[in-house]
């Protein structure tokens, strides 16, 4: 498997893609535009003075505005990357200025609010490819970005039904060429599988952060002391973005509970299994999840490191 990003294209897919939101995920794809030779112009917009003037000085965009009409005009290419919760509103200001058979997209932890927020406001004849890809790190804005964030990391399509193929194959070539694996799904599919392989695990490690933090028989230092221990893994997904995680949570509130609903149920079969002394439930079960974590490892999401194999961004 690459661990680096080939070469550029010879010819780029579109010729201008606007970026809305320049966060971690919106600032990693600019610059593996940039670097993949993906568009010829990328267009910066950001409501933040202070994100935009940080997109300025590190020199990632060619067009940098908070304008969101004038900064979608002439784009054939348009990704909303800012929180869930903001794209409805996202799409109602950028309406006028999009250009006849534009396609949007966006990088959203959930899809099925997504689309019924953005769908209303989109005018005949662009065309909508809702994205997500499952990459990410717990740190926010557009110094945490960088190039590789996507390299050999899933990106699901979730192309409504009758939209247009040709679009739909753009929108896949650009995550290829960004150095992703993708796959396509129903938005309502995906809503369904996230729940319970980031969303319920991101809520388990808040809560679990949360907990600890709220001992008053363990003092904090004791916690930070003896944090190697599992909890440190925790608090690295415990410290994700507040604003992001709010809105996946009240977007994606039907599957999350429906999920959370299962977990508590499998927790009550452990907490018994342990107020019965019944260690061979406890060990088939610990045997079966380290399979899972193996399985991860081989299928190269994930490397046996002990730090989540994940790497910082001075090191891509
Ligand atoms: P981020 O680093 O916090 O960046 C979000 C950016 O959007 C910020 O610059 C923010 O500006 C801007 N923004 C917020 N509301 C806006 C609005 N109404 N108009 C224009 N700009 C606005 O967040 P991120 O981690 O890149 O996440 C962005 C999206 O990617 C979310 O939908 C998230 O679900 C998805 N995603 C995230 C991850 C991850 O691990 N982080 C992974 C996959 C997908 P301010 O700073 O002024 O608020």
């Amino acid at each position: 498997m690459a661990d680096r990003l080939g070469p550029a294209r010879a010819e780029p897919i579109f010729d201008r893609v606007a970026l809305i939101g320049l966060g971690l995920i919106g600032s990693s794809l600019a610059r593996v535009v940039r670097r993949m030779n993906l568009a010829r112009e990328i267009v910066a917009v950001d409501a933040s003075d202070e994100v935009r003037a940080r997109v300025t000085a590190l020199g990632i965009a060619d067009h940098v505005t908070g304008d969101l009409a004038a900064g979608v005009r002439d784009a054939d290419f348009v990704i909303l990357c800012v929180p869930v919760g903001a794209c409805g509103a996202v799409a109602e200001a950028m309406r006028n200025g999009l250009k006849p058979g534009a396609i949007i997209s966006d990088v959203g932890s959930v899809k099925g609010s997504v689309v019924a927020q953005v769908t209303p406001h989109l005018p005949e004849g662009v065309h909508f490819i809702p994205a997500h890809p499952v990459a990410g790190t717990e740190y926010s804005g557009p110094d945490a970005g960088f190039a590789t964030l996507f390299l050999n990391r899933w990106c699901i399509l979730t192309p409504p039904e009758g939209c247009d193929p040709a679009a739909a194959a753009k929108v896949r070539a650009f995550w290829e060429g960004a150095g992703s694996n993708v796959e396509e799904m129903t938005a309502e599919h995906h809503d369904l599988v996230l729940a319970v392989t980031s969303h319920l695990p991101h809520l388990i490690a808040y809560n679990i952060v949360g907990t600890a933090a709220d001992l008053e028989t363990v003092t904090e230092s004791e916690v930070i002391k003896f944090s190697a221990g599992g909890f440190r893994d925790f608090t690295r997904i415990a410290a994700s973005d507040p604003t992001m995680w709010r809105d996946v949570f009240l977007h994606n509130k039907a599957a999350v509970l429906e999920m959370l609903g299962r977990f508590a149920e499998d927790l009550y079969a452990l907490q018994r299994a342990i107020r019965w002394n019944d260690g061979d439930a406890l060990f088939e079960h610990f045997t079966r999840t380290r399979a899972i974590r193996r399985g991860i490892i081989d299928l190269g999401q994930e490397t046996a490191a002990p730090d989540f194999g994940r790497q910082k961004p001075d090191e891509q």
